[in-house]
């Protein structure tokens, strides 16, 4: 099995990936907070987790893959007061919406999702185990994590806890770095808000216990790899940390993977900042969905990313570029014969594209190996100097490069317009070259495509049949 190597925000360096079960990789990805649409800065996560899914997978690692959402928060108690009926009404549409939204930048579903509002049970034991190891404490009805029990506490995002006071507590569950406080496990029930009734009272948990619950119940007290966004880091996945480690006393997670920010002008893509786009609206301006995911998967995870339209328009070529290509290649009409210079360069950017990914996603690293296939591909078709083991050589790299990629399965999209008369021009231009043989190519791909062509005296026509 080929070694894969990650950056780790824990070691702060690139590790080897060893899954705790040998062959078998478990990772929780921190889900959406349903209280309105993802915004695009949001799928960018979402994108960089697939990826990296998909790179793992494809080097023979059997990945368990668990998500959760989180349908109850602050942010959703205060768009939807009332019981767990309000909130769940309130917060389904844009579950349904979010799971809509991967489907349309083609994210393969996670194996596991799971709601906060349905391990409410999970949460409520791991609360009684650290009281009961004494990291937590109660008041008012509400229960936090004492931070200075946990010497460790402050490893993952570097945080010194030297000058904090003991017992000064945090109320709301995002905050800021300046703010090391002992944080809530647990929130009394405040009128109005949806509560359960529990051994610790009534009340609703806070969101850190959310994550390390449900992440430990499906993949155990100690797994492999746990993803977010840099914002994450801290305070959630800091005091997941000592949430997990204070309720077990074993190590947690093995690796962690963060994902840098999509930005909009040059700061981060924020609904807090006014500066968001759905994915809806982009798609209600005719954004093309796979030009967008090939623009997020483009750019390596640790990069930021500044979010632009012409970057997506030219992510959005570049795709229809790729679409092209692999027309070209289906269409070729090689000699039949032995693979030979070509299949070979297939073979090494094969080797290039997997081993850019492998260490460390360096994708930007690995589509330029693909290209550079492209470009001898489409040298070799053009002067015919290939042959049709070469041509399937060349396919079957660049659909293996597509099981990361995801963006070129298009061929059940029905072709668009402007590229029929894309075709037309170019079969226009070969008829005045007296390009007959390029000329009845291009026809015969768009017929293909079901669209039929008829040269009349003020130019050729095109209907769909
Ligand atoms: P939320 O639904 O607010 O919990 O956020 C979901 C995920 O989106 C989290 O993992 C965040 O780290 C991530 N995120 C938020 N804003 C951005 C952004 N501008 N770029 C990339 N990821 C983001
Ligand atoms: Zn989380």
């Amino acid at each position: 099995m080929p070694t894969v190597r990650l950056y780790n925000t824990m070691s702060r360096a690139i590790d080897v990936i060893e899954p705790l079960e040998p062959g078998h990789l478990r990772i929780y990805c921190c889900g959406p907070t349903v209280y309105d649409f993802a915004h695009i800065g949001n799928l960018r996560k979402y994108v960089c987790d697939d990826i990296l899914v998909r790179t793992l997978r494809h080097a023979g690692l059997n990945v368990t893959h668990v998500m959760n959402v989180t349908d109850v928060d602050d942010k959703i108690i205060n768009a939807a007061p009332g019981g767990l009926d309000a909130i769940r009404e309130y917060t389904a549409p844009y579950t349904k919406a979010f799971f809509e939204d991967l489907a349309t930048l083609r994210i393969q579903d996670p194996d596991v999702v799971c709601a906060a509002t349905e391990h409410v049970d999970q949460m409520v034991d791991m609360v009684q185990k650290l009281i009961d190891r004494g990291h937590a404490y109660q008041s008012d009805g509400s229960y936090y994590f004492r931070i200075a029990s946990f010497p460790e506490y402050g490893r993952l995002a570097r945080i010194d806890t030297a000058g904090m006071r003991a017992g000064a507590r945090v109320e709301v569950d995002e905050y800021s770095k300046d703010d090391v406080r002992d944080f809530a496990l647990w929130k009394a029930h405040k009128e109005g808000e949806v509560a359960w009734d529990t051994s610790l009272g009534r009340g609703r948990p806070g969101w850190h216990i959310e994550c390390s619950a449900m992440s430990m119940h499906y993949l155990g007290e100690s797994f492999d790899m746990h993803t977010g966004g840099v914002d994450n880091a801290f305070p959630h996945h800091e005091n997941e940390i000592a949430q997990a480690e204070g309720a077990t006393g074993k190590p947690f997670v093995k690796y962690w993977i963060h994902h840098e920010h999509l930005l909009m002008d040059s700061q981060k893509m924020a609904k807090s900042l006014g500066n968001t786009f759905t994915l809806r609206d982009l798609l209600d301006r005719g954004l093309d969905p796979v030009g967008l995911r090939y623009l997020l998967a483009s750019a390596h995870n640790r990069t930021q990313l500044n979010f632009t339209n012409e970057a997506v328009e030219q992510a959005t070529q570049t795709v229809k570029g790729l679409h092209d290509f692999m027309r070209r290649l289906a269409d070729a009409k090689a000699e039949e014969g032995e693979p030979s210079d070509l299949a070979e360069e297939a073979g090494e950017a094969r080797k290039a594209f997997f081993e850019a990914m492998y260490n460390d996603l360096q994708t930007p690293q690995a589509l330029a190996a693909m290209f550079d296939l492209v470009k001898a591909a489409n040298i070799a078709l053009q002067h015919k100097t290939c042959t049709s083991g070469d041509i399937e050589a060349v396919r079957d790299a660049m659909l293996e490069f597509d099981q990361i990629l995801n963006v070129l399965d298009a061929g059940e999209e029905e072709i668009l317009d402007e590229e029929i008369e894309r075709m037309i021009r170019e079969r226009e231009e070969a008829r005045e070259r007296r390009d007959w043989q390029k000329a009845d190519e291009l026809r015969d791909v768009l017929e293909d495509q079901g669209v039929l062509l008829e040269d009349t005296a003020d130019g050729t026509r095109w209907k769909r049949a």
